[in-house]
């Protein structure tokens, strides 16, 4: 496979951006080798700048739930542009979002809109605190809520891809206000409402968890949480910046029936621009400034480009099939995937829910963190890079789950799954 000029680029980007990249993840570190530079994307596929063309599941990390330069998306941010790219002040499209989201989304009647997950969860975060008037929040072991520093402990993602610890420059007393417990551990949750109860501004969880490869949440786990902080006062925040808009329109609230105080959403609802957005009950929300007290703002939030950009992916997914369609194909995705290695001997555990699809290298079923770290990390690096040589990207960590978009066809789910069978065999 020619990578010359990705080579080059990255060689050069070295010099003058932190490891050549700008955001850790993108550099390969954990599969070795040099990244791919991308030099255009159309439907499923991308090109780097060698000329080689991959069948695509990282989708910008999430956000291209309909694929590359779809045209209604481009033509909607041309549209726009020409009018101006950016005014700091009001336009009829942020309440025409708005309005969409909670529209969409079970438990949100009010919304901000931010320029990323982090900045979304960060001030569900301080808006909990405020509201609540408590300090601490319970987080769950590999879950990654973006990098303010109070979310990032045992935080998964690219964290757990590099094997660092928490981070430093995190503020010990900081790290004290968080607590974190197993996922889908129920005995550690009461447990720890037991110690800290009283003090728990907010429980924040990935519903689905997809920043320690896919794991869903065990029956009842969801269902547990929303009532135990019901009953001590806590709020419940659903991070919803992956499963948003993904899993099913109204993301994993829809999908397993239950309502968080608050939801924090990202990825989709950019449309591939820079947007996040939190929201939920309306007495909560009105407590954000100016409506209330506790403050959160930005200079390009709302941004006209990205609210279009948005408004026409969430439109499009609400076309009749989306989901049936994305189902469909994710399931013969993960079923492929599964048969291949089971033919070839190959010690496996096949997660997914809807567009999100892991394949650990494990038999031991992946329920948490702990259980994810089981995958022999060694063989996932050497699968991913035969995966490349076979014209099929996957994100370069175990720990990241692969995301089916609606421009993938039928042809490129079988096409991936001969190549993840040659991807496998060379394994042996
Ligand atoms: N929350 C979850 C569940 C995420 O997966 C991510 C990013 O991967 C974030 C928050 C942070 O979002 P961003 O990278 O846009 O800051």
């Amino acid at each position: 496979m020619k990578m010359d000029q990705s080579t080059r680029m990255f060689q050069e980007a070295q010099q003058y951006i932190p490891g050549g990249v700008n955001s850790p993840v993108r550099a390969f570190k954990s599969v070795g080798g040099n990244p791919v530079y991308i030099a255009r994307g159309e439907g499923s596929r991308i090109t780097d700048v060698d000329g080689n063309s991959y069948i695509d599941y990282i989708g910008s990390w999430g956000p291209l739930i309909l694929g590359h330069a779809h045209p209604k998306v481009l033509a909607a941010i041309q549209e726009t542009a020409q009018l101006g790219t950016s005014f700091g002040a009001p336009t009829e499209r942020e309440t025409e979002m708005a309005k969409l989201v909670c529209e969409i989304v079970p438990s949100v009647e009010v919304v901000r809109m931010v320029n990323s997950g982090t900045e979304a969860t960060m001030s569900a975060l301080r808006l909990a605190r405020g509201y609540t008037k408590r300090n601490k929040i319970m987080k769950f072991e590999g879950c990654y809520h973006g990098h303010a520093d109070s979310l990032l402990i045992k935080a998964g993602s690219g964290v757990a891809t590099l094997g660092l610890p928490d981070s430093p420059g995190v503020p010990e007393a900081t790290a004290v206000n968080t607590i974190t417990v197993p996922y889908n551990d129920l005995d550690s949750v009461k447990l720890a409402f037991e110690n800290y109860g009283a003090d728990l501004a907010a429980v924040i969880v990935e519903p689905i968890a997809g920043n320690m490869g896919v794991v869903p949440p065990q029956p009842g786990f969801l269902e547990a949480l929303r009532e135990i902080t019901k009953q001590y006062g806590t709020l419940l925040i659903f991070d919803e910046v992956m499963t948003g808009f993904r899993v099913a329109r109204g993301g994993a609230q829809e999908l397993y029936g239950i309502t968080p105080d608050l939801t924090t959403m990202g990825k989709v609802i950019g449309g591939g621009l820079p947007v996040g957005a939190y929201g939920g009950k309306r007495e909560i929300m009105q407590q954000i400034a100016p409506a209330g007290p506790i403050y959160q703002a930005g200079t390009l939030s709302g941004n006209p480009l990205a609210m279009a950009a948005g408004m026409t992916t969430l439109e499009q997914l609400g076309q009749p099939g989306a989901y049936e369609r994305l189902e469909a194909l994710s399931a013969r995705l993960g079923e492929g995937l599964a048969d291949n290695a089971r033919k070839l001997g190959i010690p496996h555990t096949l997660n997914r829910v809807g567009s999100m699809v892991c394949l650990f290298f494990t038999e031991t079923p992946v329920i948490d963190y702990e259980t994810a770290k089981t995958s022999d990390l060694e063989r996932f690096s050497a699968y991913f890079r035969n995966l490349l040589e076979e014209g099929v990207m996957i994100p370069p960590s175990q720990f990241e789950g692969m995301f089916v978009s609606l421009a993938h066809t039928e042809e490129d789910i079988e096409r991936t799954i001969t190549a993840s069978y040659n991807a496998m065999k060379k394994l042996k």
